[in-house]
């Protein structure tokens, strides 16, 4: 497609289709353009393995937003969802933040839309907000401190015993901080559809068929299945435990990308994608999965598509980040 037309079809597509050159080789491509612009290229975990080999920093959440926080680069490529991009553009404001595909959304941010939060805010006055990083920049504003699964605990920990407080947006993340810290905290009613969707039936089985394999499992996950996880822990946490454990196998509960780094880790330990419901073998994030290779070089090329933000929203959306980012690193995260 000529470079106009699909520059005037990014609203509805969410991404430049514009025809590349087959002979090129796309890391090269990257890899120049990286050092051109200055621009850095932030990748999730979760991204396709072409897209973490290519990647200045991979990252989950909490390592993500940190390196956002503290990079000289003009240009900040974000190879993961929106909400993720988002909140690198709230943390720099002055710089050029890209997307490779702006429809790279995330179920558990949309299951919090913020008119709603905001209601549900207002009926308990008394109550801090937490909110896990997964979330808009709507649902940001609204909150007093974010969190990400690597510091949840420890922030939770740092508060006053009698602190009431509303987490959003996942269920399952907020059931489980409830149960590691002993608090009572008011939960928004979201999910993950990924997480949710593993089948504990077909993981047990495969564990019956595996004696010796570790489950891990993130606590975005449902009860039952962290019921019988040996580890839990956020995607660094998992990946960690993966890599210094002993265990030769492993039976992975978390969208699949992980197992890329968790490979090159630990070449000869042995990776199971834990099955979901439906008849798929693994689990990808369909929104995470949206970023290729060629939309992250044609975004790379020509600047675009863009995220950009009211000025009001970010500085609202900021304060909670800040605070997160500033408990962490008094936390020693
Ligand atoms: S894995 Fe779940 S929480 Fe993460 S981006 Fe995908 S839908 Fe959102």
């Amino acid at each position: 497609m000529d470079f106009e037309i699909a520059k005037s079809a990014i609203e509805r597509r969410g991404f430049l289709d514009v025809e590349i050159d087959p002979t090129l080789d796309l890391f090269e491509e990257i890899e120049k353009l990286k050092k051109e612009k200055n621009a850095v290229l932030l990748a999730h975990y979760y991204q396709e393995a072409d897209i973490q080999d290519v990647a200045d920093y991979i990252g989950d959440s909490l390592g993500l937003a940190q390196e956002a926080a503290k990079t000289n680069a003009d240009i900040i490529v974000f190879a993961g969802v929106h909400f993720m991009a988002e909140t690198a553009k709230i943390l720099n404001p002055n710089k050029k933040v890209l997307l490779p595909d702006l429809n790279a959304g995330c179920s558990l941010s949309d299951s919090c839309p913020p008119a709603d939060f905001a209601k549900f805010k207002a009926q308990h006055p008394d109550h801090l907000v937490i909110s896990y990083i997964n979330c808009s920049a709507g649902i940001k504003a609204l909150s007093d401190i974010i969190c990400t699964s690597s510091n949840a605990k420890l922030i939770v920990d740092s508060l006053p015993g009698d602190q009431k407080i509303i987490f959003a947006p996942d269920r399952n993340l907020g059931g489980y901080i409830n149960k590691v810290t002993g608090r009572n905290m008011l939960l928004w009613d979201g999910a993950c559809m990924v997480h949710e969707i593993f089948s504990l039936e077909k993981i047990i089985r495969l564990k019956e068929q595996n004696p010796d394999a570790k489950i891990l499992a993130h606590p975005e996950c449902e009860e039952p299945l962290l019921k019988v996880a040996d580890f839990i822990g956020s995607t660094t946490q998992i990946l960690n435990y993966a890599k210094t454990n002993p265990a030769n196998a492993f039976i992975v509960a978390t969208e699949t990308g992980i197992l890329h780094q968790m490979q090159k880790d630990s070449p000869d330990k042995t990776f199971i994608p834990a099955p979901p419901t439906n008849n798929c073998a693994c689990n990808d994030c369909p929104h995470m999965k949206l970023n290729t290779l060629e939309k992250l070089y044609l975004c790379m090329k020509y600047e675009l598509p863009e995220i950009k933000m009211e000025e009001n929203l970010r500085l609202a959306a900021k304060k909670p980040i800040d605070r997160m980012l500033e408990l962490s690193a008094q936390l020693g995260l």
